[in-house]
């Protein structure tokens, strides 16, 4: 088994809901036991004119290699109406690996760790809920150093998931 940390991110179509939909479709991935979910954060869309973000990342134990688990991810967010009409459009539904045990995965469809997490307050947050303080990225960098240097801005944790 493996630890994995997926980050949950979806601005249409009532986003939390959205996001508890894609907890019960990882709780039933099969070679997989969901660990955990952290709290729901919403935020201003980094691109104007989109609708807020709420986001969210699950812990994940799995024996699937990392592109399965890749395709199941993508048929999540496929079953889910995701559609892919611009790069960083608006969505139902987007599920990226953050983190996939102490790997580090550059393959044409899959990089792990996830290129932006390390700037991404939506996904260090709730990462934080559920990874170890002194969780290290494959390159070296801790979890409370990127924290450190990504502000708690513009975030709002909600109260219920
Ligand atoms: P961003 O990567 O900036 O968060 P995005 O999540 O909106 O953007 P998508 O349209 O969901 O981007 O995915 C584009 C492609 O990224 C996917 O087809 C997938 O093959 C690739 N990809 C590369 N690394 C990862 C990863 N760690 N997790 C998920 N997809 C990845
Ligand atoms: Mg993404
Ligand atoms: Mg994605």
């Amino acid at each position: 088994m493996e630890r994995i940390y997926i980050g949950m991110g979806s601005n249409l179509v009532d986003p939390a809901e959205q996001l508890r939909s894609a907890t019960l479709a990882l709780a039933q991935l099969p070679q997989s036991e969901l660990v955990g979910v952290s709290a729901f954060y919403q935020s201003d869309s980094l691109l104007p004119g989109q609708p807020r973000y709420t986001n969210a990342v699950a812990a994940l134990d799995s024996t699937l290699a990392p592109l399965e688990l890749l395709d199941a991810l993508q048929s999540i967010e496929n079953d889910q109406g995701r559609e892919r009409l611009e790069r960083w459009g608006p969505r139902t539904l987007d599920l990226d690996i953050l983190l996939f045990g102490d790997r580090l995965i550059d393959e044409p469809r899959l990089k792990v760790p996830h290129y932006h997490m390390h700037e991404r307050a939506f996904v260090l947050y709730p990462l934080a809920e559920l990874a170890p303080v002194d969780l290290r990225l494959a390159d070296g960098r801790s979890l409370a150093e990127l924290l450190n240097a990504c502000p708690f801005v513009g975030l709002e944790r909600l109260a219920t998931n």
